[in-house]
């Protein structure tokens, strides 16, 4: 699976439902979304189907996420089918109902659990998810560390509502080998974006040189990583930095993304999309559609490669919301 830049494809972030226990505003429209109907959805067993396919054509990675993938009844059977593939597996979720699963998790073999937690006050947290679920998540972050489960936060900054808990969320690395990971917040449709709530790379950056001066260490990235790694010296952690506004990671960019309705999405922010659902029920080969989303794919962005582009409401709104992509 190599586009048009010679970009290989590798790695597949498949959304499991567009339903959420959650409903963090800049995710989910105020509204709402509407639905899709069940029979739109992809079945366990059309998941796993789609997913082979991948994994033949170059898959090595396969990430979990939604909406929230833990609401989905079937979870349990989708991670047993999926972990009989050769592929690493891993999860984003919000840590709502990460508890309950863990035995599961760690049966199938995942070390690795992404979580969003936008905020490390619990007022806070309840105005970005409109739910009060903080003690719960952060005493689930707590567990999975010391089931030795290696922690990655995601933290969506957002200006003048948790930029100024970047230290603190730093600060968690001191002691614990958590990975702090603050994300640009990104444009979607019904997710009230505008560039004054951007939180950029160089801001985040300042305020570390100030509390640490002479302490940052910029680490390694992983090839195809969308972070920048930094880590403060002596500390146990580390956290990086996923500028996908202000400073995009497209040229090594080796990620599809199938939704939950079965459409793959060639990038985050493209606003095309192929059905790979509706030729397997009609037991057509997906390979031509696959083909054609690798055609089709944009250098920068799905298109938007300037951020007059990004900033235009008209064409952000064109995309999916947040929610219904999956992360
Ligand atoms: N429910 C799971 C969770 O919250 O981790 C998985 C799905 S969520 C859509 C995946 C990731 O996308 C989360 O880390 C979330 O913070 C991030 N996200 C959602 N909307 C975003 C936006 N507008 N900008 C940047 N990141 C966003
Ligand atoms: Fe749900 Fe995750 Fe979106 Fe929050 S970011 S509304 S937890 S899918």
């Amino acid at each position: 699976m190599t586009d048009t830049f010679g970009r290989k494809h590798t790695y597949l972030r498949i959304s499991l439902t567009e339903r959420c226990n959650l409903r963090c505003t800049y995710c989910m429209p105020a509204d709402g979304i509407s639905l899709s109907p069940k029979e739109h959805l992809m079945t366990a067993d059309e998941i796993f189907v789609i997913a082979s396919e991948f994994v033949r054509l170059g898959v090595t990675k396969i990430r979990l996420t939604g909406g929230e993938p833990l609401v989905r009844k079937d979870f349990p059977i989708i991670l047993e089918k999926l972990a009989s593939l050769p592929v690493e597996i891993s999860i984003t979720t919000n840590g709502v109902l990460v508890k309950r699963f863990l035995p599961l998790l760690k049966k199938h073999g995942i070390k690795v659990i992404t979580i969003s937690l936008d905020s490390l006050e619990k007022e806070k947290f309840h105005k970005i998810t409109r739910r009060d679920e903080y003690e719960k998540v952060w005493k689930t972050i707590q567990l999975l560390i010391s089931e030795g489960i290696k922690v990655k936060l995601n933290i969506v900054l957002i200006k003048g509502f948790n930029d100024n808990e970047i230290i603190d969320f730093i600060n968690l690395t001191k002691s614990q080998n958590l990975i702090i990971r603050f994300i640009e917040f990104m444009p979607f449709d019904g997710n009230q974006w505008n560039k004054d709530k951007l939180v950029c790379h160089q801001e985040i950056i300042d305020q570390v040189h100030y509390t640490f001066p002479l302490q940052l260490k910029r680490l390694k990235d992983a090839p195809n990583d969308t972070a920048r790694n930094y880590a403060i010296k002596g500390y146990k952690g580390s956290f990086a930095i996923i500028s996908s506004v202000t400073n995009p990671f497209c040229d090594t960019c080796n990620r599809i993304r199938l939704t939950a309705d079965g459409k793959l999405k060639n990038c985050l922010f493209s606003q095309d999309e192929v059905s790979l659902l509706q030729p397997l029920r009609t037991n057509q080969s997906i390979l031509p559609m696959v083909e054609k989303a690798m055609k089709n794919k944009f250098a920068t962005r799905g298109g938007m490669d300037t951020s007059e582009k990004l900033e235009n409401p008209e064409l952000h709104s064109q995309n999916r919301s947040m929610i219904t992509i999956g992360g």
